[in-house]
């Protein structure tokens, strides 16, 4: 864990570096450590402190300065300023990632949430800043019967955080990744251009912004695809005797196409696991699904079904309940060393029951859960997006909520996570990047693979200099 160790880095050893000294002595202003902007750099001690921590609480990285801007430009001349000075920028989005991606050590983090305006909703996209949420972009769109069509399961997430890593959701089967519906962007590169890309302007630049980790620029505006929105969810808590039939139903719902969303669980009981599938139909009107039809031919426990009819925003917004308990009882500010990867079909059963047998309630926690969740591969395009081959691709997710802050019991978890994620590699598996373990550039090249040059290049070509987003250490 060496690695980690070294990243955990404590505030008061970063804030003895000469650029932070020399700006608090300058009252915040910053003036004479970064070059005029016509937004604010903040070097005192609280906004600092905030930008060194993120949702997984395992990696504290001290930055130099936090820039408060809404403006292209500002971006620019710091991104240049970091460049000529040899520091590092990292954009902050909602700071939920689980490993540092969105730290810099004493570097300048731009914080995005100035980005967040609603430019323009029209009758099939919306324009908005690449700090807006998701419950932003939401709270636009529906009152004119719009929807992003792909949500991730949490709203409080920044649109640019979950461009620049796919964003997945309970309709990605049917409409790809967050990244594969995105239209165009104004993206500030690493040499300070402001560049608009999309599929047919600056498409090497557009294709290694998606799922590309921040590498080669700073999202400021998004024109994202929209679809009708349904007025209403009737949605099934679904439970299931064991993995195997869990498995099948979900092969079968997706052939089928019989519901909007479905999402599998494998959640840790005092007897055992249990086995669930969160599956919801939208609908307009008064009239919902026929349940029978719904769920004919399924294996569940229909006695233990809990059909349920919510409007659509509520069902969207279905993390809320989760979230309030989390912070009542402290578990959302523990560590969270989160493990997401993906699973072939072909080895969905042997990898899920092998890493069953391994785990116990405790390295999930309470309230944790496993996410094992189907989606067809086809339906992503986003060329950085790393999938195994099958046809059939499973989201398989550690969503270890420890009941605990001990930092000795988050080490343990994230060397798990290594472990874990060596042997779905080992069956064609692959690792969605928002995982808390420690990767070198080497694992990124591996991560990466076939898909590598293309990051490499676009890397080289629009930040040479190598100043965005070093959290992930790719390059
Ligand atoms: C409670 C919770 C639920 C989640 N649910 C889901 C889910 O359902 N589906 C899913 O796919 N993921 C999910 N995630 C993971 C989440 O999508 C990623 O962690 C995402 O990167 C978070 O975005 P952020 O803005 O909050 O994070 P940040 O930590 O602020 O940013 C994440 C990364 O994006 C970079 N970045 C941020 N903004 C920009 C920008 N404008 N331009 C370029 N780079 C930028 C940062 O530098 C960093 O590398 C969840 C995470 C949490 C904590």
């Amino acid at each position: 864990m060496d690695a980690i160790r070294r990243a955990i880095l404590i505030a008061g050893l970063a804030a003895s570096a000469g650029g932070v000294r020399r700006a608090a002595a300058d009252g915040g202003s910053g003036k004479d450590v970064t070059p005029a902007v016509d937004g604010t750099v903040r070097f005192d001690e609280e906004a600092r402190t905030a930008a060194a921590q993120d949702f997984g609480h395992v990696v504290q990285r001290m930055p130099a300065g936090v820039l408060h801007s809404a403006s292209d430009r500002d971006i620019a001349t710091i991104i240049r300023w970091a460049a000529d000075s040899a520091r590092k920028i990292a954009p902050r989005g909602q700071g939920h990632s689980v490993f540092g991606r969105s730290q810099v050590q004493d570097g300048i983090v731009i914080d995005m949430a100035p980005f967040s305006a609603i430019h323009e909703v029209g009758n099939d996209r919306v324009s908005v800043g690449g700090g807006a949420t998701w419950r932003a972009v939401l709270a636009a769109t529906l009152p004119r019967g719009l929807t992003p069509p792909v949500l991730t399961d949490y709203l409080d997430l920044s649109v640019g955080g979950t461009l620049v890593v796919g964003g997945i959701g309970g309709t990605t089967s049917r409409h790809g990744m967050q990244s594969d519906n995105v239209l165009e962007m104004d993206v500030v590169t690493g040499q300070g251009e402001t560049i608009t890309c999309s599929p047919a302007s600056n498409p090497e630049l557009f294709h290694a912004v998606r799922a590309g980790l921040g590498q080669v620029g700073v999202i400021t505006r998004a024109t994202l695809r929209l679809v009708a929105a349904p007025q209403k969810v009737r949605r099934y808590m679904l439970t299931y005797p064991d993995l195997k039939t869990l498995l099948a139903d979900q092969r079968r719902l997706v052939a089928e196409e019989r519901f909007d969303a479905v999402q599998g669980a494998i959640v840790p009981t005092p007897s055992g696991w249990t086995f669930r599938l969160d599956a919801a139909r939208y609908f307009a009107g008064d009239h919902p699904p026929d349940d029978k039809m719904l769920l004919a031919g399924l294996s569940d426990d229909r006695a233990a079904a809990k059909p349920a009819t919510l409007p659509y925003a509520d069902y969207l917004d279905r993390l809320v309940a989760l979230e309030k308990l989390l912070r009542s009882n402290g578990q959302w500010s523990h560590p969270h060393p989160w493990l997401m990867l993906f699973v072939g079909d072909s080895h969905v059963q042997s990898v899920v029951a092998g890493e069953l047998d391994r785990l116990t309630p405790a390295d999930l926690g309470t309230f944790g859960q496993i996410v094992l969740s189907i989606f067809r591969r086809a339906a992503v395009t986003s060329p950085l997006l790393r999938l195994p081959d099958d046809g059939l691709v499973y989201a398989f997710n550690l969503v270890r909520l420890p009941a605990t802050d001990s930092a000795a019991e988050a080490d343990r978890l994230m060397t798990a996570n290594r472990a874990i994620y060596e042997r779905v590699l080992a069956a064609g598996g692959t690792l969605y990047p928002v995982s808390a373990f420690p990767m070198s550039a080497e694992d990124w090249r591996r991560h990466f693979g076939p898909a590598w040059p293309l990051l490499r290049e676009a890397k080289q070509r629009f930040d040479p200099d190598h100043v965005l987003t070093p959290g992930y250490e790719a390059f």
